[in-house]
């Protein structure tokens, strides 16, 4: 996916939220954000966010049930997505895996599982708050 998307204004104040973010947020945290730019509603989040996670400029923490900035330029070319989720500081680093993603291939076409979706987060301590 590498061309740019026309974003709508919403879609723009949500997405500028989650990139200055420094860790995840959830749609109610950043309605909260957006508030003195005229968000009313959760559904103008949710809008929003249905957007851009389809864009794959967005992504979704199932474990968190917050949102986060892809961390990739240009997103959707990678396939299985990985996230290390700090514990500590809520910080997250989002990677990408080709041997995960084949392995997870490899096992759900020899299983015959159709997989719809994949989501690996890997939750912890990060390296700088176990050094300190
Ligand atoms: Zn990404
Ligand atoms: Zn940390």
């Amino acid at each position: 996916m590498t061309a740019t998307h026309e974003l709508t204004r919403n879609q723009a104040l949500v997405f500028n939220a989650l990139t200055k973010a420094e860790s995840p947020l959830s749609a109610y945290t950043i309605l909260d954000r957006l508030r003195d730019d005229g968000f009313r509603a959760p559904l103008q989040v949710y809008r929003a966010l249905d957007k851009l996670l389809d864009y794959g400029m967005v992504h979704r923490l199932e474990s968190l049930n917050a949102f986060v900035a892809c961390a990739h330029p240009h997103c959707g070319e990678h396939g299985l997505i990985a996230f290390a989720i700090c514990e500590k500081c809520g910080q997250v680093s989002e990677f990408s895996d080709v041997v995960i993603e084949e392995q997870v291939r490899d096992w759900t076409g020899q299983n015959g599982f159709k997989p719809s979706k994949t989501t690996v987060e890997i939750r912890g301590t990060c390296a700088s708050c176990l050094n300190s």
